[in-house]
């Protein structure tokens, strides 16, 4: 499995771009700024587009990628989403105002945008990819992803969540976990922000690792916000977690295997 992050970034900036991981060329898990690192080509091979949640940072380049492909899609770009999701987009984003709605044109009856409503667990078979929905808790209703191709590898996206005992018991059900990447928006001294808007902070991070019956064999952390990645990072390191830790940047690529990760050379 090719896991390439095009954005990982809590925030904006020179080479922060926000959360938009890509499959095996085809397949998208959220719709960030990191989306726009792609050429036209590279567009035109996306088939499938997963989001955790409605929040900016996860679907603010999903309306410009459909006018983008407006006039070259041959088939409608499959969009996957928890039904308040798909609510919120089509509510607040695609509705005329804020930008047209591509899931009724170039005519209701041949669009280029198909909305797909999703549940937590539903699982669903790619090619020779298998996702799964996983539970998050956050501000607003997401979830996580579940990643499986047919070598046997694992790959698990918290998206936006906060530790939870639901989530933990949702992670404990899986089996091994080759790589677990999880969010860390928030150093400790922040940890009422973090609290109120529902993300991890170091210390919530490493409840979140020693409540899981297995650890993942490596752990990537992503969407630190710029202004404190340092602070971040440093109270990460201190942590000695029982688990390889690494520090996403946008542009990193991966190839996964069953007990093997390695770096794009
Ligand atoms: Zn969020
Ligand atoms: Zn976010």
């Amino acid at each position: 499995m090719k896991i390439e992050v095009l954005g990982c970034s809590g925030g904006m900036g020179k080479d922060e771009y926000t959360t938009c991981i890509r499959i095996n060329d085809q397949l998208l898990i959220d719709a960030g700024s990191g989306l726009g690192c792609l050429s036209q080509q590279e567009m035109l091979k996306i088939k499938h587009v997963f989001l955790t949640h409605a929040h900016m940072d996860h679907i603010c380049f999903l309306p410009l990628l459909l006018d983008n492909l407006f006039e070259q899609l041959t088939s409608p770009l499959q969009v996957y989403g928890l039904g308040d999701v798909i609510d919120a987009l089509q509510s607040h984003v695609f509705n005329w105002s804020i930008w047209p709605d591509f899931s009724k044109l170039p005519s209701p009856d041949n669009a280029v945008l198909h909305f797909n409503q999703i549940e937590v667990n539903q699982q669903f078979q790619l090619d020779n990819i298998a996702l799964q929905a996983i539970t998050a808790q956050h501000v607003v209703p997401a979830c996580g992803y579940v990643v499986r191709d047919s070598l046997g590898g694992v790959f698990c996206f918290s998206g936006d969540t906060r530790f939870d005992e639901q989530v933990i018991a949702a992670y404990n059900q899986l089996g091994v976990i080759d790589v677990l990447m999880l969010e860390c928006a928030f150093p400790n001294r922040l940890s009422e922000v973090a609290t109120k808007s529902q993300h991890l902070t170091p210390s919530a991070l490493r409840d979140f690792i020693l409540a899981l019956d297995m650890p993942p064999r490596d752990l990537w952390i992503t969407h630190l916000k710029p202004s404190v990645r340092e602070e971040i990072w440093a109270e990460l390191m201190e942590l000695n977690l029982p688990v390889t830790v690494h520090l996403l940047r946008s542009g990193d690529t991966f190839f996964l295997e069953h007990n093997r990760c390695a770096p794009k050379s």
